[in-house]
């Protein structure tokens, strides 16, 4: 394929000690050499190599930049195509000023994703792992960042390709059939259909079983605190956010109204919601209204609930319990320091075997044990698997989810005896389903879309 020649700065803007001008296309080392000058031209050093030189401003020959430039001709490159990298140690106004002598000389600003999109356009890889970058950028642990690597590594991919290759081989085998109806294999058609139809819907089940835990490593496990006035809802909120690695989050949308800190706990990314408590209903009406706390309950994945040990149980705290009835919760019963008045038997019938913590955040007591149950909640004791392929791209999630409806269908029609060759629909449509996740039979408007969500750079 052919495409202009895109640059943009691929490092983060700010305050970095250096800035990446990255540049890609056939023009990309003319474009560079018209503005490098250095001890050899771009155009005669070898590929893949780094040189020194400066960027000069021509006509006036004024020196910009001192500057690293790296030459990587196509096509073993991130887009298949030449790739430049100038690199600038200076701040944000020489990192754009070189940026817009290349714009200049006839690069063209790139579209957000557009380098990725090309690595994709151009073959180097599938949509999955296009989306696997994207998640990478935004990864929020370790953990969620290993998600992403076997995702963009294609893991996902080949299993994606293992099971349309199975369908594939199917449909094939019911053609040879239709085409030659002498050759009578109509009773083992149903049977191997059966088979392989049978072979798509576990492994779709395998995929789907790993979404939940995928879709929070990507997004975060929404957490709300909960509790009556000065219970210490604060205080725990401070001490998770301060034990453990703040998240850094550029996430549009988040609102203020709602404190929200992502922390790293054990590699559960959790997303706090402070909502002051929601019995403090005089402030939080004002702050957040009544409507607003009970949806923030609602969409919660998990609740802490904080009791005071030094007071009885009061009807406010049962309430509470209700109001979290069916949801993932963990009791934390706070000021274990104080004289003791809360009736511990009564707040294990309320918890009915969720886990229950005793803490004093003042003296920094029962964190550990907190955090070791938040994680055994989220990964269920079961140690993480080196081998399991998480699937925590909602795209993903709602195609194998279609998916595995089609492959039933076509499984209830074989069943109910229907024709082979009109089963075949639906066990084509499957293979199609399928191949949007790694993105073949995309639209183009759905894949201007997901790459328009990257970052500028990538
Ligand atoms: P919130 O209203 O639920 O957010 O409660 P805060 O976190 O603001 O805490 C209320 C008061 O209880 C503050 O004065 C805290 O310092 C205090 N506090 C929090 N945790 C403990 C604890 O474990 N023991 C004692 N004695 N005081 C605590
Ligand atoms: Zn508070």
């Amino acid at each position: 394929m052919e495409f202009d020649t895109i640059a943009a700065i691929s490092t983060a803007l700010g305050e970095g000690a250096i800035g990446i001008i990255r540049l890609s296309g056939d023009d990309a080392i003319a474009i560079a050499d018209k503005l490098y000058d250095g001890k050899k031209r771009l155009e005669e050093v070898p590929s893949h190599s780094i040189v020194y030189g400066y960027i000069v401003d021509a006509p006036s020959g004024e020196r910009v930049e001192e500057v690293m430039v790296s030459v990587m001709r196509a096509p073993r490159t991130f887009t298949r195509e030449d790739v430049v990298e100038i690199n600038c140690h200076g701040g944000l106004m020489s990192v754009n000023r070189v940026l817009h002598l290349c714009l200049k000389h006839g690069a063209r600003l790139a579209e957000p994703g557009e380098f990725t999109k090309r690595a994709f356009l151009n073959g180097r890889i599938d949509l999955s792992q296009a989306e696997g970058v994207m998640d990478l950028i935004r990864a929020k642990t370790d953990r969620a960042m290993n998600v992403a690597l076997n995702q963009m590594d294609g893991r996902l991919s080949k299993q994606i390709q293992i099971l349309r290759q199975a369908l594939l081989e199917t449909v094939a085998h019911v053609e040879v059939n239709i085409d030659y109806p002498e050759y009578d294999a109509e009773q083992m058609t149903h049977g191997l259909l059966q088979e392989k139809a049978q072979f798509v819907i576990q492994e779709i089940d395998k995929l789907l079983a790993t979404a939940a835990q995928g879709k929070i490593l990507r997004e975060g496990l929404s957490t709300v605190i909960v509790g009556r006035p000065n219970v210490g809802k604060s205080s725990l909120l401070n001490s998770l956010v301060h034990e453990n690695k703040a998240i850094v989050t550029d996430i549009p949308g988040t609102t203020r109204d709602v404190i929200e800190e992502y922390v790293n706990v054990r590699g559960v990314p959790l997303r706090l919601v402070d909502t002051a408590g929601i019995r403090e209903t005089e402030d939080i009406v004002e702050r957040i209204g009544v409507e607003r706390s009970r949806e923030v309950l609602k969409k919660a994945d998990l609740i802490l609930l904080v009791l005071n040990y030094g007071e009885e149980l009061s009807s406010e705290d049962e309430a509470l319990f209700q109001a979290v009835e069916k949801m993932n919760v963990i009791v934390i019963v706070n000021k274990t320091d104080v004289k003791q008045k809360i009736d511990l038997e009564a707040v294990k019938k309320l918890a009915a075997g969720r886990p229950l913590i005793t803490t004093s955040l003042l003296r920094d007591e029962g964190v550990d044990q907190l955090e070791q149950a938040i994680s055994d909640l989220f990964f269920e004791g079961e140690i993480e698997g080196a081998d399991v392929t998480y699937v925590s791209n909602t795209r993903h999630i709602a195609l194998l989810e279609q998916a595995k409806t089609t492959i039933e269908d076509a499984m209830g029609a074989i069943e109910a005896g229907v024709p082979v060759d009109l089963v075949q629909i639906d066990i084509t449509r499957t293979w199609e389903l399928l191949g949007e996740i790694i993105g073949d039979s995309v639209q183009e408007s759905l894949i201007d879309q997901l790459f328009s969500q990257f970052c500028l750079g990538k």
